[in-house]
């Protein structure tokens, strides 16, 4: 930035470049992923090489946390296995929509 090079914005998730890298999605091998709501950038490095996306990049513009909640919920993971892996993005909403969702399934 000192010499007049600004970082690239990357508005879209890590999703949209792991498919143009014609990855096959770790979600439908059991791994957990947070690529789409994780700001690309990085060439999807980590899912190239069959790791799973932890969100080093931070959210993407409008991440839908509670989206990706319900998608891995429903490919059959843990909810405390998705709490533990969406730590980097447990902002005050997401710790809200967490604690919301305990009182109801009392
Ligand atoms: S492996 Fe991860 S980054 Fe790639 S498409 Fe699936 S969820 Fe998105
Ligand atoms: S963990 Fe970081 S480097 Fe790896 S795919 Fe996600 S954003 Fe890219």
């Amino acid at each position: 930035m000192v010499q007049g090079a600004p970082p690239e914005y990357y508005p879209q998730p890590v999703c949209v470049t792991c498919k143009y890298n014609e990855n096959d999605c770790l979600l439908n091998r059991g791994i957990p992923c947070l690529g789409p709501i994780t700001a690309d950038g990085c060439g999807s490095v980590c899912p190239n090489h069959g790791v799973p996306c932890f969100g080093c990049w931070g959210p993407a513009e409008g991440a839908n946390l509670t989206s990706e909640f319900y998608l891995l919920k429903e490919k059959g993971f843990d909810v405390d296995a998705i709490k533990k892996r969406m730590a980097n993005y447990s902002g005050s909403k997401l710790h809200t929509f967490f604690e919301q969702l305990k009182k109801e399934s009392k």
